[in-house]
């Protein structure tokens, strides 16, 4: 640890003393109960938009009541309605057709190609030009510019997935994130995306094709229309090999030597333009829903700081009933999502109450937000950062809650993004007297930073973390074992063997760190030069590393 932290960390410890001495109690019980009613079968999965969902939501804010808090919701209610358009394929599931130097080849939705189209329009019917891009990313701070010399005006660009070799992971997964307002940019009207070596090696077809019948969930803008980032981009896909070879026929450069190139370190493939054309198709068939985030607020108690807000959220969805991949006819088709999240609802739950409880109220308010949508690609969070209960600016730092593996009895956590702001060190200060460790990311190149809830207010600008339990004392084990054999399928669920004490635990410590942010007289911040403050924050204040 560097000196200016240590600065940071004994005025931090004084602040935490008062907070300590009223530590409530945590009861593994309280913990459990919560769990299993969210991940009851009758509830059947929390799919977004379903009764199970709404079932849920009542829960949450029925317990946020009981606490005592006051409703942070719209028109003073528990609830911000989230409106969702809902986008299913239509027709015959649309294709994907190439019209090359030797004649033409059409490709059907979930044979070679995952085909998506704008939500935006019901019918998608459009032939275009196709310009290899090489990743497909602009960014000056890294110097990469793959639209350089090329004109993609009115034309599908085809880019690799991901971002080069040896940049920055959470880095990496933003530009990822921003390749389509890129395209955008620059007059593209399509998007074709081919996987890497190492992507695929990573993530295989027959797995791509577990998702070719999952709808897509956008929340709907005040003029009605979906909210897209980038709305002129009217269609594209995400291709296999037999397929993009097709498309990379008779051009000046073979697809494997531009893999293999990009399988080098910082190997990053220039663009040029493909001999061949694609006409895209599609029909989308969309309907109007919405799905509630539940929001409670704790007011602060600091005549100053009450007026800033610390977010600790979880989500509350999970993946509803679906088929499972290989399974029997009569197999288990609800997705209970025990762990995912009902465990960080859970957590969430306890924190709130404790902190309501507490004779000791905090400085700063803070606030209790379960997300929809998140396994719809974080739209639930994304909604609440775009239309906030409160202003943005007053939000000074939020602590996510995604999936907390609970089937051994941690000792350290891990904060994803804790390169990036001093919430992290308000983290590692508040759980030091429970022996629990800040341990760093041990799997930088998931880019886990930019893959939950919190992210949507790191894209506003607060300085964010994700919180989950760590490797140590049998964790790596118990990591492997979750993701491998129950992570999004129907057995996370009751019979997973849930240590309920580390439930409990979990709670006291998110207690802690709440608190600990919320009553620190400095607010969290991002650090002098970080790539996601620059970005994100520029007028925040910053903190030196
Ligand atoms: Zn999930």
């Amino acid at each position: 640890m560097k000196k200016q932290c240590l600065v940071l960390v004994s005025s931090l410890l004084s602040t935490l003393t008062l907070a300590q001495s009223a530590t409530p109690v945590f009861s593994p019980d309280q913990f459990r109960a919560h769990v299993a009613f969210l991940s009851d079968d009758l509830l059947e999965g929390r799919d977004t938009g379903s009764r199970g969902n709404e079932i849920a939501a009542r829960y949450v804010a029925s317990q946020f009541d009981s606490y005592g808090l006051k409703p942070g919701g719209t028109n003073g209610s528990w609830f911000q309605q989230v409106p969702l358009q809902k986008s299913t394929r239509g027709g015959d599931g649309g294709s994907i057709t190439f019209i090359g130097p030797k004649g033409e080849r059409k490709f059907v939705h979930a044979d070679n190609v995952m085909l998506s189209t704008s939500v935006r329009e019901a019918r998608v019917d459009f032939e275009a030009p196709l310009v290899f891009v090489g990743y497909g990313i602009e960014d000056k701070r890294f110097g990469l510019d793959d639209y350089k010399g090329l004109d993609v005006k009115g034309a599908v660009v085809v880019m690799l997935r991901g971002y080069p070799k040896g940049l920055p992971s959470e880095e990496g997964a933003h530009m990822g994130a921003t390749k389509g307002k890129t395209a955008q940019k620059h007059g593209a009207i399509g998007i074709i995306t081919v996987a890497t070596r190492q992507f695929e090696r990573v993530f295989p077809w027959e797995r791509v094709l577990e998702y070719s019948k999952d709808p897509d969930y956008d929340w709907l803008e005040a003029d009605g229309k979906p909210h897209s980032e980038s709305p002129l981009i009217r269609g594209g896909g995400y291709i296999n090999k037999p397929a993009a070879e097709v498309a990379f026929a008779g051009a000046k450069r073979s697809l494997e030597d531009i893999r293999a190139e990009a399988d080098k370190a910082k190997g990053a493939p220039r663009g040029f333009k493909l001999p061949s054309r694609v006409r895209i198709q599609g029909d989308n068939v969309a309907e109007k829903i919405t799905s509630p985030n539940v929001i409670a607020i704790l007011p602060g108690n600091d005549p100053v700081l009450a007026g800033e807000y610390v977010v600790l959220s979880a989500h509350l969805d999970h993946l509803g009933i679906k088929d499972v991949p290989n399974a029997a006819a009569d197999a288990d088709r609800i997705y209970n999502g025990a762990l995912d999240n009902a465990a960080g609802i859970a957590t969430l739950l306890e924190v709130a109450r404790a902190a309501a409880a507490a004779p000791d109220k905090p400085r700063r308010s803070m606030i209790f937000l379960a997300c929809t949508g998140e396994e719809k690609g974080l739209v639930g969070a994304d909604y609440y950062a775009n239309f906030p209960t409160v202003p943005i600016e007053q939000i000074v730092g939020n602590v996510d809650l995604d999936m907390p593996l609970l089937t051994y009895e941690f000792t350290d956590v891990v904060a994803f993004g804790a390169d990036h702001s001093t919430v992290a060190k308000y983290v590692e200060q508040a759980v030091a007297p429970m022996n629990i460790k800040l341990s760093p990311d041990p799997m930088p190149e998931q880019g886990i930073f930019t893959r939950s809830d919190h992210y949507q207010f790191v894209r506003k600008g607060v300085p964010a973390v994700f919180l989950m339990t760590g490797l140590a004392n049998g964790g790596e084990k118990a990591w492997e074992v979750f993701q491998t054999q129950f992570y999004h399928t129907p057995k996370d669920d009751m019979s997973l063997p849930i240590n309920w004490k580390a439930g409990a635990k979990f709670a006291e410590a998110n207690y802690r760190i709440t608190r600990a942010l919320a009553d620190s007289t400095t607010p969290p911040m991002w650090y002098q030069g970080d790539y996601f403050g620059d970005v994100f924050a520029p007028k925040r204040p910053r903190a030196k590393r």
